[in-house]
């Protein structure tokens, strides 16, 4: 069973049923150890600027290189790391390493910039701010450089207590975006309460928008009032040069997705970088 491919409507995906296939507990079972092994890694997607072309910044996605199932994809360990304290740990490895070589790539003259995916749990946790603080320390990181994507549904769990350690974060310098913007339940007079920079489109309404009307008609108001708050807009999920062509026409500023790259490990983005800001 995988909550991808089933054809099933999103409401009947159950992630604590699902937590107890025999697979995903072995998963659990075993992913502290994979920590600790070394065995996951980040792969990096491109984010490029729709006027330019240049990338200007990277998303830091996690996988599971298994040494019996090879490459895990984060759908099968996030969600259960969400629900336990192992997420803590997990979410400061991914923090550390993605720092560290965003680092390297500066120390190339590589001015990149990257952003990485929180839960919940970091979200409602005072020690995240400090973790993050010293961090950026311990690797002289410039924090404009780093963001934070948090979805609408990790800060419902407790909104006050989320704000208070976002915005402690964002006193560092962090840059915060909404992902996955307009799938949440999220309320604007909570949001606008926020210190964010950007919105990240979902791509279930991306993917679409040039067969459905009211896709694009979503994101013609999501881009709108972005734009009236300030924030810049993010398209993931484009998987063709038309759909880049007609959110560039829309104003969106940067675009993400498989039209553009996939999610890469670290070499193979910086191969990649080379060539495409070449152009
Ligand atoms: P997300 O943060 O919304 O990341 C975007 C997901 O969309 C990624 O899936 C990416 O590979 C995929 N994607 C990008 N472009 C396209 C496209 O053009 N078409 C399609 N069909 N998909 C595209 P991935 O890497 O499997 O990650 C899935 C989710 O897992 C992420 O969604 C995020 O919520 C979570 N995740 C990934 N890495 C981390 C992490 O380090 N920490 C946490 N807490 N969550 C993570
Ligand atoms: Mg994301
Ligand atoms: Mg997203
Ligand atoms: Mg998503």
């Amino acid at each position: 069973y995988s909550a991808k491919s089933s054809a099933q409507p999103l409401a009947f995906y159950d992630a604590a049923q699902d937590a107890h296939s025999p697979r995903r507990l072995m998963l659990m079972a075993e992913l502290g150890n994979a920590i600790r092994q070394n065995e996951l890694v980040l792969h990096y997607q491109p984010k490029v600027d729709l006027k330019t072309g240049h990338c200007v910044g990277c998303e830091a996605l996690i996988r599971w290189q298994h040494p019996k199932l090879g490459q895990v994809p984060p759908f099968e360990f996030i969600p259960m790391a969400e629900m336990t304290e192992i997420i803590k740990p997990l979410s400061e490895w991914v923090l550390v390493k993605a720092l560290e070589q965003t680092k390297e790539w500066h120390r190339k003259g590589i001015p990149m910039k990257v952003s990485i995916n929180l839960s919940a749990r970091n979200l409602v946790d005072y020690d995240f701010p400090l973790l993050v603080e010293r961090h950026l320390k311990n690797n002289d990181f410039p924090a404009q450089s780093l963001e934070v994507e948090i979805t609408e549904s990790a800060l419902i769990s407790d909104p006050e207590r989320s704000l208070q350690i976002i915005k402690r974060i964002h006193d560092l310098g962090v840059r915060f975006a909404i992902d996955d913007f307009g799938t949440g339940y999220s309320s604007m007079a909570y949001l606008k309460r926020l210190p964010l920079s950007t919105l990240k489109i979902d791509r279930t309404f991306v993917s679409d928008m040039l067969n459905d009307e009211q896709d694009e008609m979503i994101i013609k108001s999501t881009i709108g009032l972005a734009h009236s708050f300030g924030l810049n807009v993010v398209a993931e999920g484009v998987e063709d040069e038309e759909t880049m062509q007609h959110l560039a026409h829309l104003n969106c500023e940067i675009a993400q997705g498989f039209y553009i790259a996939k999610p890469l490990p670290a070499a193979t983005f910086e191969q990649w970088y080379i060539q495409h800001n070449k152009r």
